[in-house]
């Protein structure tokens, strides 16, 4: 018998299927549940078990990970009768590792501690390949105690892993971080488009601007979606666009401007709106091309 915490997992969607599965790597019983039943087959053949409910997957947990979509979804699954803290154990450590709004997290702890239950946010950075190389940036808010208590687990899922705050801080801190690479994405399609129509070579001229100041973590991951067209999720721009709401809105409660980031947002929510909310979050691209007049 293992001694390392019993791991519940409910989410297992882009991101929650390959970081469950590094925990079975590294030694873990991970049970777990989400909606779709492939994802559970998938689980089972990679040795977790696949639960039928939320209930069933909780009640033996020591340490339950959520990695589902938004707050309405983490809402969903951690309160009522069906839910989380209706089901975990007195003393079960709950970490969230979905990008939701800060003072849902926050909410989310009051409520578990009035039920013995400890909560962490747990956000990450890094995406999908992230995700399946284990090397994820962990932004986490809540007690230095629980924080070290997860340590262990988180660092089988990232590399960069840091106690940021009280709770609600590892969503901040997550709501910065993508700003940051939206900004980031908009600035590289805007010099795809750029060199493109300049009738330079845009391997090249991607390869050497990589090498430079202008090089990127997001340039790296996402050069050959922009060289293939290729915008197969990834990061979904119906994700983005839910974290752009998020940062603007907690920036305007704490009076922070963020001129860039605004237009940034309403790219993001132009590019939904015409129909590519499905897409991962490099089609920004595709928004510089129709603006710049181009066939998309
Ligand atoms: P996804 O849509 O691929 O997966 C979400 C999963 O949640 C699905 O499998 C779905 O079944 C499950 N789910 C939703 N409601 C549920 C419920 N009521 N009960 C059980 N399961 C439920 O999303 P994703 O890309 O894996 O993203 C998850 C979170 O991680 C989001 O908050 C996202 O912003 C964040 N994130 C994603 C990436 C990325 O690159 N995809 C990177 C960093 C952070």
């Amino acid at each position: 018998m293992s001694n390392l915490p019993k791991i519940a997992w409910i989410g297992l969607g882009i991101m929650g299927s390959p970081m469950s599965e590094n925990l079975i790597k590294a030694g873990y019983s991970v049970t777990g549940f989400t909606l779709e039943q492939d994802k559970l087959d998938r689980l089972a053949a990679a040795g977790g078990t696949a639960a039928g409910s939320i209930a069933e997957a909780v009640a033996d947990a020591d340490v339950v990970i959520t990695m589902v979509p938004a707050s309405p979804q983490v809402e969903a699954i951690a309160y009522g009768e069906a839910g989380i803290l209706a089901h975990a154990r007195r003393g079960a450590l709950l970490i969230d590792m979905s990008s939701i709004t800060p003072q849902t997290s926050v909410d989310l702890a009051k409520n578990a501690a009035d039920r013995g239950i400890r909560v962490l946010d747990a956000p990450v950075s890094g995406g999908e390949a992230g995700a399946i190389e284990a090397v994820l940036s962990i932004m986490v808010g809540g007690e230095q105690a629980d924080f070290d208590e997860a340590r262990p687990v988180l660092e089988a899922l990232g590399r960069t892993i840091v106690l940021c705050g009280p709770h609600g801080a590892g969503q901040t801190v997550k709501a910065a971080n993508q700003l940051i690479v939206a900004v980031n994405i908009q600035a590289c399609a805007e010099a795809v488009v750029f060199l493109e129509k300049s009738g330079v070579d845009l391997a090249a001229a991607l390869d050497v601007l990589n090498g430079g100041l202008a090089g990127s973590t997001v340039l790296t991951r996402k050069k050959d979606n922009f060289l293939n067209r290729d915008f197969k999720p990834g990061f979904r721009i119906d994700l983005h666009h839910k974290d752009m709401g998020i940062v603007t809105d907690a920036a305007r409660n704490v009076g922070a401007a963020l001129p860039v980031g605004a237009v940034v947002a309403q790219l993001v929510a132009s590019l939904r709106a015409q129909g590519d909310g499905g897409l991962d979050h490099s089609a920004l691209l595709r928004s510089v091309e129709r603006l710049s007049g181009d066939q998309v």
